[in-house]
């Protein structure tokens, strides 16, 4: 007995490097950001500025409850594949956890925990009654068929039942979902009910309760805090250009509105490929051209770019609007803009926060700029607990109203605390997170 001990502790010492002290990992290799590591970040800094409690801090920063379900799914060749999905509740202080749903093959746990605690504080600075959620599922829409994301959809939302609810957490589409994969969630959790429950998802199809505006929400949104910005820098629209990355729901839209105010976007790109047109891309064309094609390849109206160099573009206005992490502290010297709106969620890294701010280009942040979409579905589930719905013009007044609110509440708070705008949300929203964390006092 004594003799293996020695044995093996003579192998060990065998294995052990002579020279530990040359052991110094090389530099080689970068780690992934972690995104989740980029929101605890962004509440450190906003957290200095409050001179809080630091278990306070630590409460409001991670994660109620993060649920992983592997979800069998029949393919249509008749064989079962199993999907990870995940739905992560990281606030309910201030009402039901409330955020999207993504489908795409690069979701992780890391990324769903950084979503759900963005939608915590986004909620907070717009100051609506929810907390923050989100959910995500490792697949790839694009290469399922309807019938396989149906039933997929179904086993998440079956799976995910027990988590989900009008009064604790409410789904909406995200990146690689929209309102058919809401209506089956709606349905899915309906059926167990044994009666019709609307208001469990917001972003549904109108004829099941959604609402008027949510479909463009977001990038209507994108437009109130960008035409906010460009008054408060004296930048005149009607004579700025733009780039955004991204032609799906948020950067289409939000296009669109700055178009109509005389916005000439030169640059705009997708995973597949990018557009130049000096005189301004015709937004409404181009968009005619992606519902036929699915895609902005091979549009006429501009020339060729490439996809990895729309950031760096000399253009007024920038908007990321596809995935995280795209601005980091190796590419940030290169943004040329004046304001760079996030119509993403988490773009920029806080490290690229610290370059874009000494290049003194105005950043709005995602909590803000992107908040329009959570703002009507606010909206929408108000108006399914009424059982009563308005008008778009009433939803997009409603929406002007709250965006401005918000704008001018981050504004004034950046100021006060002489910070970023980015900061400035994050002390607002931390603020109204911690004052009814603080009234119910902590159930312990
Ligand atoms: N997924 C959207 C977001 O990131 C919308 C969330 C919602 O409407 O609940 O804000």
């Amino acid at each position: 007995m004594a003799k293996s001990v020695i044995a093996s502790s003579n192998k060990i010492r065998r294995l052990a490097p002579r020279h530990p002290r040359r052991l110094v990992l090389k530099k080689t290799t970068t780690l992934p950001i972690s995104i989740f590591g980029n929101v605890l970040k962004q509440i450190d800094q906003a957290a200095k500025l409050l001179d809080l409690d630091k278990s306070l801090i630590n409460f409001i920063k991670m994660p109620r409850r993060s649920t992983i379900c592997n979800l069998p799914v029949r393919m249509d060749d008749g064989t079962y594949k199993i999907f990870v999905g995940y739905r992560v509740q990281h606030s309910i202080a201030r009402g039901p956890a409330k955020g999207g749903i993504r489908y795409h093959p690069d979701v992780t746990l890391d990324e769903v925990q950084a979503l759900a605690a963005w939608m915590t504080w986004k909620c907070a600075v717009v100051n609506i009654p929810f907390g923050g959620g989100k959910g995500g599922v490792i697949c790839d829409p694009n290469k399922m068929s309807v019938g396989e994301l149906e039933r997929l959809t179904r086993r998440y939302a079956a799976d995910m039942m027990h988590v989900l609810g009008p009064e604790s957490d409410v789904p909406a589409p995200d990146v690689g979902t929209g309102p058919q994969v809401m209506a089956w969630i709606m349905d899915t959790i309906s059926m167990h009910e044994g009666h019709a429950e609307p208001a469990a998802v917001t972003g549904k199809p109108l004829v099941l309760g959604g609402s008027k505006g949510r479909l463009e929400a977001t990038g209507r949104g994108v437009m109130i805090t960008i035409r906010e910005t460009a008054a408060r820098i004296g930048l005149d629209l009607s004579q700025a250009t733009a780039a955004v990355q991204g032609f799906g729901n948020v950067g289409s839209v939000s296009a669109r509105l700055l178009e109509e105010m005389g916005v000439k976007f030169t640059y705009i790109s997708e995973v597949n490929g990018a557009l130049h047109n000096p005189k301004g891309i015709d937004i409404k064309a181009l968009s005619d051209y992606v519902k036929a094609k699915k895609t902005i390849v091979g549009f006429k109206g501009a020339v060729k770019a490439n996809p990895k160099e729309i950031m760096f573009q000399k253009v007024d206005i920038l908007i990321p609007a596809a995935l995280e992490n795209q601005i980091t502290k190796t590419n940030a010297s290169r943004v040329k803009c004046k304001i760079l709106a996030e119509g993403a969620n988490g773009p920029v890294t806080p490290e690229a926060d610290v370059i874009l701010k000494k290049k003194k280009i105005t950043v709005i942040p995602d909590i803000l700029c992107n908040a329009g979409g959570v703002t009507v579905s606010y909206f929408e589930w108000v108006q399914n607990r009424l059982g009563y719905f308005w008008t778009e013009e009433e939803v997009n007044r409603r929406l002007e109203e709250k965006m401005v609110m918000a704008f001018d509440d981050v504004w004034k708070s950046s100021a006060d605390y002489k910070t970023t705008l980015r900061i400035g949300a994050f002390v607002l929203g931390i603020r109204r997170v911690v004052e009814v964390v603080a009234l119910r006092g902590i159930h312990s």
